[in-house]
């Protein structure tokens, strides 16, 4: 037997239209920051008419970005966040309520120059793509453009206190914002299943998780919404289990290669997941149990079905970015992963894939 902790979001909610709770559920007497996407901006005023407003952010959250959020929190005095929209924005907003009561800039506890020491103001996380799980995380993705360095932010506090997930949010999102966002829970899903810091109540939820996205993936690209039920479902419980089990060497590789050839994160994750499979057996024998016979003949035709491309040859990636992908891919993530790949069987994945 295994020990562990699990840390999770105080109050997780999951359902159509659930998102119009929101309002009521924002501890009385504080004022809130809302940060959302811009399509989303004039509707999630609507919803929360007292929220300040933040400055909109890009996707790959630049630090600089973060800043202005920031600036903006500080400036208003708000003691609480929401934030509505895609990983970035969900990032966003879980800096800036972890930094709000601190003092320093993004670049300096992104730097490592100061540190986060515990709970920040009070945030809440409504996720409107199905994919990242960063409702439910203790970190924030950021990236620095100057360097091309992308990390973490992380805290256990950075856990939101309020997730709410609504798969009407999702309803309508273009398919290849769907597409990527859905493999990237579907990797992240079979990875934590194999992880080594796995266990059996994390593996209980990501193997569900991971069945559920494969067989309603291709029709939430068509945007079916009850397929689009299962995969934000799918995508939330995968969340809840990795931010316990860590990920593997898919999201290990996927960082650096997506900084250096700026690869979008899913779809970094969705072609490199056979690659890394292949070489991850025995373990990634599981995949029969969760994709039925001849998993990875069945996955590339969900990839090819869902407009994905299936190797990286249109972002230009070339043995030049190797060495900075082998050098920056021992991450976390990377330890995790069942077998220990050598510099080696990197650049042998990624040379399959140019
Ligand atoms: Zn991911």
């Amino acid at each position: 037997m295994q020990n562990y902790s699990v840390h999770l979001p105080g109050n997780i909610q999951f359902g159509e239209n659930i998102v119009q709770s929101l309002p009521m559920l924002i501890p009385a007497g504080t004022r809130v920051l809302l940060v959302t996407g811009k399509h989303l901006s004039k509707w999630a005023s609507s919803l929360l008419p007292g929220a300040v407003p933040a400055p909109p952010v890009r996707g790959e959250l630049p630090i600089e970005d973060a800043q202005k959020v920031l600036d903006c929190a500080r400036e208003a005095k708000a003691d609480a966040v929401a934030a509505i929209g895609g990983g970035s924005v969900l990032d966003a907003g879980k800096t800036v309520a972890a930094l709000l009561p601190l003092e320093g800039t993004v670049k300096e506890y992104f730097y490592g120059k100061r540190t986060i020491p515990g709970k920040g103001a009070w945030f809440a996380a409504c996720p409107t793509t199905a994919g990242t799980g960063a409702e439910m995380t203790s970190n924030a993705v950021l990236c620095d453009p100057e360097t091309g360095i992308k990390q973490s932010l992380r805290h256990p506090a950075m856990t939101p206190d309020l997730v709410l997930v609504d798969p009407v949010l999702t309803y309508g999102a273009p398919a290849d914002v769907t597409a990527s966002s859905g493999f990237d829970a579907l990797v992240q899903a079979v990875e934590a299943t194999i992880s080594r810091k796995a266990n059996t109540f994390t593996r209980s939820i990501t193997m569900i998780a991971a069945m559920q996205i494969f067989e309603h993936l291709a029709g939430a690209v068509r945007d079916d919404h009850a397929d689009r039920n299962f995969v934000a479902e799918g995508s939330m419980m995968t969340g809840m289990a990795f931010a316990q089990s860590g990920l593997g060497a898919v999201h290990g590789i996927a960082h650096p290669l997506g900084s250096i050839c700026h690869v979008p994160h899913g779809i970094a994750c969705a072609v490199l997941f056979p690659e890394v499979m292949k070489r991850n057996m025995p373990h990634a024998a599981i995949l029969e149990s969760l994709f039925g016979p001849e998993p990875l003949t069945r996955y590339m035709e969900l990839l090819r079905q869902c407009g994905l491309p299936v190797n990286f040859r249109q972002y230009g990636l070339r043995e030049e970015h190797f060495s900075f992908i082998e050098k920056n891919c021992r991450s976390g993530s990377m330890k995790c992963n069942p077998v220990e790949f050598s510099d080696d069987t990197v650049s042998e994945i990624l040379r399959s894939l140019m």
